[in-house]
C-alpha cells in the first residue's frame, strides 16, 4: 500500500513541510482548519538560516526581490534613541552567512510558500476533530465529520495542537504575562515626519519594547509589534483589537519616533503571548509534532516561523535516511537533531535578550540544516 503522509495544519511550518516532502518526491495532504488563508496584516523577519532553505526549494529570489532588506538590526533605547546595538546584516549576511536576512509581509510570505505545492496538496475547511493511532494507520476525523486515513501524521496545527493534545492529553498553554501590539503603517503616513524610519530597529526599555520594520522593498508598508506586560486578557481567540491611546499609554515618554509610529497606525490588535515549557516528547507511534505544536515561543527572538521550517527540513531528511515504514527511528533521530537546538531558540526567545547588545548571531544565521551532520544516540 502507498504511503499516505498527513500534514495538520497548513500554516508557515506546515507548508513548509510540503514543500519539502514534495520535493523529496513524497505525496502529501494538508488538512488546514481554515476555509481560505488571508492576507494578516503582520509582519515576519526571516533569517539567512531560512533563507538558504527557500534557495533549496527555488523561492528565495522571488521572497527576496519582494521583501525588505535591512542593512542592520538596530537596538535603540526607548526613551534616549542611544544605539544599544548594531548587528551588521546586508550584505554582511550574504558573505557571513551565506543567504540575506528579510522582513516581509507574512501572508506574502505564506502565498509563495503555498503556490510551490502541487495543486490540491491544501484541503481547505478540514479541522481535525478527533485522531487513532489504530496500530497500521491513524484515522483522521474533522469536525464536518469525514474521515481519512494516513501512514503517519505531521502535527503542524499550531500552539493549541490537536496533535499534540493526542500525545501528551488536554492542557491549554500558559499565558506569558506580554501582550504584543502589532499594527502596519502606510509608507506615505511617514513622510510628513523629519524623522530617521529605519528599515529594522527594536526600542527597548526595561519591560517593554517596540520593533519596528518594513515588509517590503518598495517601503510601502512598515509595522511595528509590541512586548508589554499585561494582565491575561479575557477573551477566547488569537486577538483582540486595541487603540492608539492604550499604546500612548504603554509607550509614554518614549522616543518621538516612537510616538509618530503610533499616531499613525491605522488598525492596531492586541496578541496575548501564550507558550509552554519544552515537551517531554515529539513523537508518538505514528504522530510527530513540528513548529509551534511542539516549541511554541514568545516571537522576541523572531525565529518561530523560522524554527518550524528548520524542523520541516530535519524531519524530511530524517524520513529520507530511514524511509516512511521506519517512521519511529525517523522520528526519534528528528527529535534528537533538533530538540538542543528548538529549545535554545525558545529559551532565549521568551527571555527577550536576543540582539539587545552587541553580540554575535552567527550561531543562528550561519547554521544549514539542509547539511549539518545527522548526529545518532542523543536525546
Ligand atoms: C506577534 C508575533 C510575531 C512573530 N514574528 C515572527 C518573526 O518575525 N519570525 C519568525 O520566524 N516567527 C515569528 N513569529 C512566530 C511565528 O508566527 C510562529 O512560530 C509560526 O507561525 C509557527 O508556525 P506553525 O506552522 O508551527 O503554526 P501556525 O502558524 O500557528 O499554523 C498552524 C496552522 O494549523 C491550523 N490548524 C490548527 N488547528 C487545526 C486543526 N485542528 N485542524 C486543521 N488545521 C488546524 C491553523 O489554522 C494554522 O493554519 C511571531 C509570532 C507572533 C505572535
Amino acid at each position: 500500500m502507498k504511503d499516505r503522509i498527513a500534514i495538520i495544519g497548513g500554516g508557515l511550518g506546515g507548508a513548509a513541510m510540503a514543500g519539502l516532502l514534495q520535493k523529496a518526491g513524497h505525496d502529501c495532504v494538508v488538512y488546514e482548519q481554515a476555509p481560505a488563508f488571508t492576507r494578516l496584516g503582520a509582519g515576519i523577519h526571516i533569517g539567512p538560516n531560512v533563507m538558504r532553505i527557500f534557495r533549496h526549494l527555488g523561492m528565495e529570489q522571488q521572497l527576496a526581490d519582494f521583501a525588505s532588506h535591512p542593512d542592520y538590526w538596530f537596538s535603540r533605547d526607548g526613551f534616549t534613541g542611544d544605539y544599544l546595538s548594531r548587528i551588521k546584516l546586508g550584505e554582511f549576511a550574504v558573505k557571513e552567512y551565506g543567504a540575506p536576512y528579510i522582513t516581509v509581509h507574512r501572508g506574502d510570505l505564506h502565498e509563495l510558500q503555498l503556490k510551490l505545492l502541487t495543486p490540491g496538496t491544501v484541503r481547505f475547511n478540514k479541522c481535525l476533530e478527533h485522531v487513532e493511532d489504530r496500530g497500521d494507520d491513524v484515522l483522521l476525523t474533522f469536525t464536518d465529520g469525514s474521515q481519512e486515513t494516513a501512514s503517519i501524521v505531521i502535527g503542524a496545527d499550531g500552539i493549541n495542537s490537536r496533535i499534540r493534545e493526542a500525545l501528551l492529553g488536554v492542557e491549554p498553554p500558559q499565558y506569558s504575562g506580554w501582550v504584543g501590539h502589532r499594527a502596519l503603517i502606510r509608507g506615505d503616513q511617514l513622510r510628513r515626519y523629519n524623522l530617521d524610519f529605519e528599515k529594522c530597529v527594536k526600542w527597548w526599555s526595561e519591560d517593554r519594547h517596540m520593533m519596528v520594520y518594513y515588509t517590503s522593498a518598495k517601503q510601502d508598508e512598515y509595522y511595528f509589534v509590541t512586548g508589554v506586560p499585561h494582565p491575561e486578557p479575557d477573551f477566547e481567540g488569537a486577538f483582540i483589537d486595541s487603540s492608539k491611546e492604550e499604546l500612548f499609554a504603554a509607550f509614554e515618554g518614549y522616543h518621538e519616533t516612537v510616538q509618530a509610529l503610533i499616531e499613525s497606525a491605522e488598525t492596531i490588535t492586541k496578541w496575548p503571548f501564550r507558550n509552554r515549557t519544552p515537551l517531554p516528547l515529539w513523537s508518538s507511534g505514528r504522530m510527530v509534532l513540528l513548529g509551534d505544536a511542539c516549541h511554541p515561543m514568545k516571537p522576541h527572538m523572531a525565529q518561530g516561523a523560522c524554527m518550524a521550517i528548520e524542523d520541516a527540513v530535519m524531519l524530511t531528511r530524517c524520513l529520507g535516511e530511514t524511509g516512511i515504514s521506519e517512521y519511529a527511528t525517523a522520528f526519534a533521530l528528528y527529535e534528537q537533531n533538533r530538540k538542543e537546538r528548538a529549545s535554545r531558540v525558545q529559551a532565549i526567545s521568551n527571555a527577550n535578550t536576543w540582539l539587545r547588545t552587541q553580540e554575535d548571531p552567527a550561531w543562528l544565521f550561519g547554521y544549514d540544516i539542509l547539511n549539518v551532520p545527522l548526529t545518532e544516540g542523543r536525546g
